[in-house]
């Protein structure tokens, strides 16, 4: 089997007057993430996984946040056009493993919707997706809830 691995990772300041999207999910909070598209952090790390294990460059590249194309965008968009480029490649998404960082809010209510919502983006069955929650135990920015970090592995195999 040809399978490919790609790892991705993204963090977004944590600012007032912003809603929070995570995983494609809006999440009530105090704050939101700060960015030129919805700021989805965990679907940035997704994408950039992806993007990576298919050897296409970075979500940077494909999606600037200087083109006026992307303000505001939806970043489920953003992994849907992903999807178009990894298929038209040849592969689809084997496995999804993710961390999401963030010392508020607790994202355990929001998980296993996160993990459906992406599990349809993506093509695969939810058994195929992992999200994993954690704080920061209090330390640095992260744990001062000045941002929000998330990591991504992922598996491309080769269709036919
Ligand atoms: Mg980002």
């Amino acid at each position: 089997m040809d399978y490919r691995i790609g790892i991705g990772f993204d963090i977004h300041r944590l600012v007032e007057g912003r809603p929070l999207v995570i995983g494609g999910t809006g999440i009530p909070y105090v704050k939101g993430l700060l960015g030129h598209s919805d700021a989805d952090v965990l679907l940035h790390a997704v994408c950039d996984a992806i993007l990576g294990a298919a050897s296409l460059g970075d979500i940077g590249e494909l999606f600037p946040d200087t083109d006026p194309a992307f303000l505001g965008i939806a970043s489920t968009v953003l992994l849907e056009e992903t999807m178009k480029l990894v298929r038209n490649k040849g592969y689809r998404v084997n496995n999804l493993d993710t961390v999401v960082i963030a010392q508020e809010p607790s994202l355990a209510p929001f998980k296993k919707g996160i993990r459906t919502r992406i599990a349809a983006l993506l093509a695969v069955s939810v058994d195929a997706v992992s999200i994993k929650a954690k704080t920061h135990d209090s330390l640095d920015s992260i744990g001062r809830k000045e941002a929000i970090a998330a990591y991504a592995a992922v598996t491309l195999v080769r269709e036919v």
